[in-house]
């Protein structure tokens, strides 16, 4: 079928009115947990076949998050939709004045390759609690798993409301040609500027989900083992593949030295003393980016791991101490096992670092002084900050989730997805009599006398 013809279809049950009511909303909500839950299994398989992801790790970082996120926001949709009414200025009394929310109406949804079904299915969620028809685009780079939801979806969610369009470069270029209510992209930023643009041509308002280089501070006085293990499993899991992994370490030149075995150990704790043999470590996605990665370590001296298996793309967790600014460790996000380590002098210097370049996703930051920490938060900008904890923000379903500048526009989670996905109408409603608005009538020579 032509995406001409899908979003015809999807456009004409939209102007029907079949996704408005709460039930429907409910109804789809509840059979999107239902799949997640059913065909859990299969599920798991394709994200191991995808990614090697293990399938503990499958259900804590994909599946029961999206079933989080349904269930948090299945308890809360019918207050979240309710009309908020707002005063009115006394000038303007008597009068009534309320926001509704209303469904946009046909949103896409592009998702990325590192979380292959949960970034595709809290934006599908999100999109029809609020009401729209969509069209989700899973990412050709995760071929079981785009395969198995374009299977699976149709069986759970109303088909005439809900479409599964797969393909890479050409298909998206397509369906980017077509005018959508809202387009919702998780991926990098170059493609996220392809997406801008195209949007800009319909005036189609747009979600970014970016990436970029998330860093992480250590401070000389932080509990050393507890930095290292929590750093070792934001960045290890999914092998490093995470959009909010710390990207790169900055701390100063003694207390790397005094890190560096902490890491070794939490690697060797979560991972054993052969990575490659464990089955809970991930693999790198494609040739594509497990050269990209191997390139970045090679004829490089290591501090922690450095070995490659291009067979099985296996990249070793690494650790690279004392790499300089302008290394090409740190031009690019790293999207993979690999931490640099980077020298500062202090607090300061960590925080100009960070100022200097792009406003990350995330930021983190171990310190055992408070006041370290709120200078982080006063002099730095980021999509989130983890004080302590990196990466686990996103659990949080009441924090908005995205990026600020060049990691993402808007945000979305919890009752977040509901606003980006509504249009907040402004309803002001006034009683013919008394006619108060007499008052502010032409001819304005007199009103001017009674001003
Ligand atoms: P990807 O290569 O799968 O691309 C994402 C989507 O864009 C896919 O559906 C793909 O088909 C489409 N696409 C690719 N090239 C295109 C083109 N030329 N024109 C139109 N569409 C195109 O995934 P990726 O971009 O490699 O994902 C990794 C990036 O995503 C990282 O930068 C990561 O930080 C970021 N990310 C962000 C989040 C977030 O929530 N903020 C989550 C995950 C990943």
């Amino acid at each position: 079928m032509s995406v001409q013809a899908t979003l015809g279809d999807l456009r004409r049950t939209f102007a029907r009115g079949t996704t408005k009511p709460l039930a429907w909303r409910v109804r789809q909500l509840r059979a999107l947990r239902r799949m997640l839950v059913e065909r859990g299994p299969e599920l798991e398989n394709a994200l191991a076949a995808d990614l090697a992801k293990n399938p503990t790790e499958a259900q804590l970082a994909e599946l029961a998050l999206a079933v989080g996120e349904i269930d948090h926001t299945l308890r809360h949709l019918r207050r979240w939709l309710r009309p908020t009414r707002v005063a009115v200025p006394l000038s303007l009394a008597p009068a009534t004045a309320k926001v509704i929310r209303e469904p946009l109406g046909v949103v896409l949804v592009i998702g990325p390759w590192n979380y292959p079904i949960q970034l595709v299915l809290v934006p599908l969620a999100g999109a029809l609690a609020a009401g729209n028809a969509v069209i989700v685009k899973p990412s050709e780079l995760a071929p079981a798993s785009s395969a198995l939801l374009a299977e699976l979806i149709p069986q759970y969610l109303d088909p005439s409301a809900v479409r599964v369009v797969e393909g890479g470069v050409d298909e998206t270029t397509a369906l980017l040609r077509e005018r959508f209510d809202h387009i919702f992209y998780t991926g990098n930023g170059q493609v996220g500027r392809i997406v801008a643009r195209a949007a800009a041509e319909h005036l189609t308002p747009v979600t970014l989900e970016l990436g970029g280089k998330s860093p992480v501070f250590v401070d000389d006085d932080a509990d050393l083992t507890a930095a290292a293990r929590r750093i070792v499993y934001a960045k290890l899991v999914n092998a490093g593949q995470t959009c909010v992994a710390p990207d790169y370490l900055l701390t100063t030149e003694k207390t790397a030295a005094a890190l560096l075995p902490h890491l070794g150990s939490a690697i060797t704790e979560f991972y054993g003393s052969q990575p490659q043999e464990s089955a809970d470590f991930g693999r790198i996605i494609n040739d594509r980016h497990f050269d990209r990665l191997s390139a970045l370590i090679h004829n490089r001296k290591p501090a922690l791991g450095g070995q490659v298996d291009a067979t099985t793309r296996y990249i070793a967790p690494t650790v690279i101490d004392g790499v300089a600014a302008d290394d090409p460790l740190m031009t690019e996000e790293i999207f993979g096992p690999i931490l640099p380590i980077v020298h500062v002098s202090g607090v300061s210097d960590a925080i100009d670092f960070i100022t200097e370049r792009d406003k990350p996703l995330a930021l983190y930051v171990f310190s055992g002084r408070k006041s370290v920490e709120r200078r982080f938060l006063r002099e730095t900008s980021s999509g989130a900050v983890g004080l302590n904890i990196p990466a686990a923000h996103l659990l949080v379903p009441r924090l908005p989730f995205g990026g600020v500048g060049p990691s993402g526009t808007g945000r979305y989670h919890g009752k977040y997805t509901i606003d980006t996905f509504s249009h907040s109408k402004a309803v002001l409603s006034k009683p013919t009599r008394p006619d108060t608005l007499r008052l502010i009538y032409p001819p304005f020579t007199e009103l001017r006398d009674r001003i």
